[in-house]
């Protein structure tokens, strides 16, 4: 069959710390379209997999491949403009800004004429200012983050800002989503509601979506595909019902 166009394909990812593998030889492929969860145990490797991804950690050894890319080695605005985008585990809003700033600043990459020129009030410039600022208010509203538009993103509550980082992914329009555990610290309500949401993002924007989550109410939801490190280390993979049923996820979780 022909390769994925929009897939990922990581192969033999190896990451190195000082005297820690922290990724040892980590395989698995998120196909166009689907949700691939990534879980296991805290110090599985599992951020330090996203920051390869992202082109913040650099691969000791193996690669990445994405629509038919070379990503390894790439800086991270270089990946980002392939349609890459990412949420942290922790907040990483520029809380003193507004909300719609802070989601101006995820178009960053789309903005031909940049933000400098737009500062100089060039007609062109003016014009894609205008145009983003539109765009990013519907994204604002697809999320259901609009109301809070003007409001500087550090004075929100902890729930409304991860749906923000969610946001602010979005408005840069990638093809590939990276969450890292976006339901952490949330309630049960907050949950439900960007369950929903990235249920709806991937439906109606095609993405493709790579998930770290520790819920696995979530992942039985969203996920097409899981794959399960643990110690660095690829221990299983397959759909959510197989892999929760896989003695050595269970061996891992209980660490029998
Ligand atoms: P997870 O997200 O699955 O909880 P991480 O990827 O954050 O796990 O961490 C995997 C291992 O790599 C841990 O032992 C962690 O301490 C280590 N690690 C992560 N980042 C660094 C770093 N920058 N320097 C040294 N060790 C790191
Ligand atoms: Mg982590």
């Amino acid at each position: 069959s022909e390769p994925a166009v929009t897939g990922l394909a990581v192969t033999g990812l190896t990451v190195r710390f000082a005297g820690l593998t922290a990724l040892d030889g980590v395989g698995f492929t998120v196909a166009p379209g689907s949700v691939h969860a990534l879980i296991g145990p805290n110090g599985a490797g599992k951020s330090t997999c996203f920051n390869v991804l992202s082109g913040v950690y650099r691969a000791t050894e193996g690669g990445v491949r994405f629509g038919g890319t070379e990503l390894t080695g790439l800086p991270p605005h270089r990946i980002a403009g392939l349609g890459v985008a990412r949420t942290f585990q922790n907040l990483a809003l520029s809380r003193h800004l507004s909300v719609e700033d802070n989601l101006m600043l995820g178009r960053h990459r789309l903005t031909r004429a940049g933000f400098a020129s737009a500062g100089l009030r060039l007609p062109l410039a003016r014009r894609e200012d205008r145009a983003h600022r539109a765009r990013v208010r519907d994204i604002a509203r697809y999320v259901g983050v609009d109301e809070h538009l003007n409001a500087p993103a550090g004075s929100l509550p902890y729930g409304v800002q991860k749906r923000i980082e969610l946001a602010r992914a979005l408005a840069m329009e990638p093809r590939l989503l990276l969450l890292d555990e976006p339901v952490a610290g949330m309630n049960g309500a907050e949950r439900r509601r960007m369950a929903e949401v990235i249920a709806r993002a991937r439906e109606d924007l095609n993405l493709s979506v790579l998930l770290v989550e520790h819920d696995m109410g979530m992942v039985m939801r969203l996920a097409d595909e899981v794959t399960v490190l643990d110690f660095g280390r690829r221990i299983a993979g397959g759909t959510p019902s197989e892999v929760q049923r896989d003695p050595a996820v269970l061996r891992a979780y209980l660490g029998a």
